[in-house]
């Protein structure tokens, strides 16, 4: 097992892991420091199997043991994604996803996905989640979104973009107090049982 030890850079870091990982160190990971280096600058590209970025968070979080700089965690940023990073140590995340599947048709809700895509939203008057503050859902309904998806009109990136957004950070704070209350549990299981179906 790598360990790092004090006076490593980044890029020993990575290489280290990369080996204990048995990837070419280009391949996933790697590792920065801000200059005070506080900040432990994590992995990428991980994005799209949750099995993957279970095994790899693992490894990595061995690896580093109980060294206490903040974990940086890029190209991840599902909603049960969230809950195995953080489940495993990490506490800043950097990812493109909530905008990239929202210009995709792809919502995210409290109680899963919506593919406004779908024929079935046309007639769909509600908003994309009742318990959503943002501006698309205090405005909207699945329907119209549902039309401009249909339409390509360029409104349709923008309304769920910022639904996603918002979604995203709401849950982050959800996170958040449920691990200063104890619920982090509870609150990860629904949100893995949302999004498996
Ligand atoms: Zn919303």
């Amino acid at each position: 097992m790598y360990t790092p030890v004090a006076g490593d850079d980044a890029a020993d870091v990575a290489a280290g892991l990369a080996a204990e990982i048995n990837k070419p160190a280009n391949a996933a990971l790697h590792f920065k420091a801000t200059a005070d280096g506080s900040t432990l600058l994590i992995l990428d590209t991980l994005a799209g199997s949750t099995t993957k970025i279970t095994a790899t968070l693992d490894i990595v979080g061995d690896a580093l043991g109980d060294d206490r700089r903040v974990r940086y965690l890029m190209g991840v940023g599902s909603p049960p994604d969230f809950f195995t990073a953080v489940e495993r140590g990490i506490d800043l995340f950097d990812c493109v996803l909530p905008t990239r599947v929202a210009r995709n048709g792809q919502l995210w809700t409290w109680d899963g996905r919506l593919n406004l895509r779908n024929a079935r939203f046309l007639d769909d008057d509600q908003p994309v989640d009742t318990r959503c503050r943002c501006e698309t859902c205090q405005t909207f309904s699945r329907a119209y979104l549902a039309h401009l998806f249909r339409a390509e009109e360029l409104l349709a990136y923008r309304l769920a973009s910022l639904h996603n957004l918002t979604f995203t950070l709401d849950l982050l704070a959800e996170l958040r107090t449920s691990l200063a209350n104890g619920t982090f549990v509870d609150l990860g299981g629904r949100i893995m049982r949302a999004y498996a179906r």
